[in-house]
């Protein structure tokens, strides 16, 4: 079974400004790298649709999607670009890549639990798990993950999902929407302190927070992934993956101070999938988040891409 591509045009096209580090040459630095290395002849590339508003009121209040959407479209009709606070900000073109961003995630886990095919990634933005019920923060509006997670939940008929979450920021939008939810068990790492200063006390018992020093490296990450994550994620048995796949622990990110490689990731990657495949049959949709340093993102993505659809 192969690995689906999510991707979409308008993803390119939300732009924050001149200078800001979520910029849209971080979907082409990915496509690039995927072409020049033969891997995207290896995937099911698929255009994402645009999101249905009721999956995304699974995860977010129903007066925060209808304010946001009204704002934004307000913005596309105007044509000026408004700051929604000191980090994110939204372009005419914002709405449309929102929508696709989490419309991909929902997509994609239809494609998965329908076995069309095994596993999916999502090369899209706005990233979204700074999002949470009721707000837009650092870089996210939706929260394409826990959208999708709740899709297949309350839609699809799962029991049990994970959400893995490796980006170097907490994901303190997932935690808001998921603590509590004991269908859920999120596990993550984040460099702490960092942005956006919260997770050193988990918010419900289905979280399992790792606040990891400055200057870190991956040894070390391995470590501790492997004591506070694996004996968690196994004894929960969840029936699909999900991932917050951020690339900016990447020691060459220049947003953390975290000292991951691309072996990292392929070695966390190839962990997660050894879950998946003995619980959850193979079942991954991982969604792009951070990662700003472009080389270093196109080939932190290719490894995790790789180990998802069993080519390396
Ligand atoms: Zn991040």
């Amino acid at each position: 079974m192969s690995t689906a591509f999510y991707t979409h045009s308008d993803c390119r096209l939300h732009d924050m400004g001149r200078g800001h580090p979520e910029c849209p040459q971080r979907l082409d630095a990915i496509q690039d790298h995927l072409r020049s290395t033969g891997l995207d002849v290896a995937l099911d590339l698929r255009d994402a649709p645009a999101v249905d508003l009721r999956c995304v009121e699974r995860a977010h209040s129903a007066r925060y999607v209808a304010e946001l959407k009204n704002l934004l479209e307000e913005v596309s009709a105007s044509g000026q670009p408004r700051a929604l606070d000191p980090d994110t900000a939204a372009c005419p073109a914002t709405w449309q890549a929102v929508l696709r961003a989490a419309g991909a995630a929902v997509a994609a886990t239809d494609a998965v639990i329908d076995r069309e095919v095994e596993s999916a990634f999502c090369a899209v933005r706005p990233p979204g798990h700074h999002a949470t019920r009721d707000e837009a923060m650092g870089f996210c509006f939706f929260n394409n993950v826990a959208i999708a997670a709740r899709h297949a939940l309350d839609v699809r008929g799962l029991n049990r999902v994970a959400i893995v979450d490796f980006d170097v920021h907490h994901g303190n939008g997932t935690e808001d929407i998921i603590a509590g939810d004991e269908r859920v068990l999120m596990v993550s790492i984040f460099q702490h302190p960092l942005y956006p200063f919260s997770g050193a006390v988990p918010k419900g018992t289905n979280m399992v927070n790792v606040p990891i020093p400055p200057y870190t490296k991956g040894g070390e990450v391995r470590e501790v992934i492997e004591a506070m994550w694996m004996p968690q994620l196994e004894a929960f048995r969840p029936e699909m993956i999900f991932i917050s796949a951020g690339f900016d622990a990447h020691r060459e990110d220049e947003l953390g101070q975290l000292g991951l490689v691309e072996a990292d990731y392929e070695w966390i990657t190839r962990r997660v999938k050894g879950v998946a495949d003995r619980h959850a049959k193979g079942r991954i949709v991982s969604c792009l988040e951070g990662g700003y340093a472009l080389g270093a993102l196109a080939r932190s993505v290719a490894v995790h891409v790789r180990v998802l659809a069993d080519l390396t």
